[in-house]
């Protein structure tokens, strides 16, 4: 019998692993330039962390958590993101009494059960950034120029950043009422889930995929007329920090996100090319002022993001993978084989990667098959060179071969390595 995987969730295999790694440490050096350091939480957390922070009506907590009941009642979700659990983190370990601004980046699986499409999977992987201790509006403006320089050294250069403020506790209610109130004699326009939301939570109607609901907001009143006082100094701070930057984005005051956390500036980075369709969102953020408090810690200001990897190496497909010179080694006959066992050795213990063919197949296959892999250098050794304590050196790409003594090889082959050209895809 075969089992076949979990629904939504993938395999990660070596041959696609080289383009995680390129996006994983550009991500790693880019954040450390603006000394974020990394936090690791658990997979699983209370399932109550989720519904206090994320937000009871939100699509997350209603409908995408994997949950599952433990003894004596308890019940643990696996994380959906990873804002909540970085909160519980900073909390757990009162990293707030050591230092008074803290940042932080994470990396890692994710779990949603969604209907999985292009860009849209049950496991999938984020990397963010969370900020404490920072009121803004310069950290917001900084933060998205931030995302802008790693998607241009990622290789992803159509990406348009939207932002939005949703104010304070004030604005939004001013805002709900004025959208509700716009909303009610709409509603026979509305998906049947909008409808159910518009008493409980209209400002996720703007936040809905359906063309009725995209239809019916057009007109829709804007939430950034509606701030006032401290919440319009920050918006205005937020703009004139991005021009200041020269960061270009575009206002978009429908943009409220799908997490109930956030509380003045919001931001989304999507890709305006590339086949991603409904799943171009690479990224989104925003300030959640009021997250840390309510999950009992100190009034503790913050702004975070967190993107899709999967879709961003979707955008950034065109990018080629860079490939680790390595070279085969072709041994014919026994006694070859173990002298080529320890030649390998030798020559992985300086740094360079061999893929030993032990198989005992014939010099013509190994041969194809080390020009199959794209290796630069193929290594062979017969009877006659065990007796002479050499080997012989095929460059693939340029069909030349050299003898080179045993006691030589480490160096020699490093030198290769590093000044032989792979040969051409396709060769
Ligand atoms: P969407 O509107 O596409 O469902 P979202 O608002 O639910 O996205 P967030 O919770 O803000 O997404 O997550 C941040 C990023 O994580 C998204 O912009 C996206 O790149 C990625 N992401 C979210 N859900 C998935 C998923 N199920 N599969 C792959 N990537 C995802
Ligand atoms: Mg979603």
């Amino acid at each position: 019998m075969q089992y076949a995987p979990v629904k939504g969730m993938n395999d990660i295999l070596p041959d696609e692993i080289d383009r995680w790694y390129r996006l994983e440490s550009a991500f790693r050096r880019v954040v450390s330039r603006y000394r974020y350091g990394e936090v690791r939480t658990p997979l699983l957390e209370h399932t109550e962390l989720f519904v206090r922070s994320i937000g009871e009506t939100t699509d997350v907590v209603e409908k995408e958590m994997f949950t599952f009941a433990r003894p004596k009642g308890e019940s643990l979700t696996m994380r959906p993101e990873g804002t909540a659990g970085a909160a519980r983190a900073y909390l757990t370990n009162k990293v707030q009494s050591r230092e008074p601004l803290t940042r932080w980046y994470y990396l890692g699986p994710m779990f949603r059960a969604e209907q999985p499409q292009r860009g849209r999977y049950r496991q999938f992987h984020q990397a963010g950034c969370e900020v404490y201790g920072d009121l803004g509006p310069l950290v917001d403006a900084e933060m998205l120029d931030m995302l802008v320089t790693f998607f241009h050294e990622v290789g992803v250069f159509d990406v348009e950043v939207c932002i939005n403020s949703i104010g304070g506790e004030a604005a939004r209610a001013r805002y709900r009422s004025a959208l509700t109130e716009f909303l009610r004699p709409r509603a026979q326009e509305l998906s049947e889930h909008a409808r159910s939301r518009l008493e409980t939570n209209p400002l996720r109607v703007l936040d809905s995929k359906d063309a009725r609901d995209r239809a019916a907001v057009t007109e829709a009143p804007s939430i950034l007329e509606m701030l006032e006082g401290e919440d319009r100094q920050h918006w205005e701070g937020l703009l004139t920090a991005l021009d200041a930057l020269g960061t270009p984005y575009l206002v978009r005051p429908g943009l409220v996100r799908g997490l109930d956390y956030y509380s003045r500036t919001l931001f989304e980075l999507n890709a305006t090319s590339g086949e991603l369709g409904a799943q171009n969102t690479l990224c989104g953020g925003g300030r959640y002022d009021g997250m840390v408090k309510s999950l009992g810690g100190p009034d503790t200001p913050a702004i975070g993001f967190a993107m899709g990897l999967e879709r961003i190496l979707l955008a950034a497909a065109a990018v080629p993978a860079a490939k680790t010179p390595f070279c085969v080694l072709a041994p014919l006959g026994r006694s070859a084989q173990l002298t080529a066992l320890a030649v390998a050795r030798d020559l992985r213990a300086a740094g360079i990667a061999v893929d030993l063919d032990g198989r005992g197949n014939s010099l013509k296959s190994m041969l194809r098959r080390a020009d199959a892999l794209r290796a630069r250098l193929c290594l062979v050794i017969g009877d006659s060179e065990v007796a002479r304590a050499v080997v012989q050196v095929k460059d693939l790409a340029g069909h030349s071969a050299a003898e080179v003594a045993l006691g030589d090889l480490p160096g020699r082959i490093g030198e290769l390595l590093a000044t032989t050209p792979s040969p051409p895809e396709g060769a």
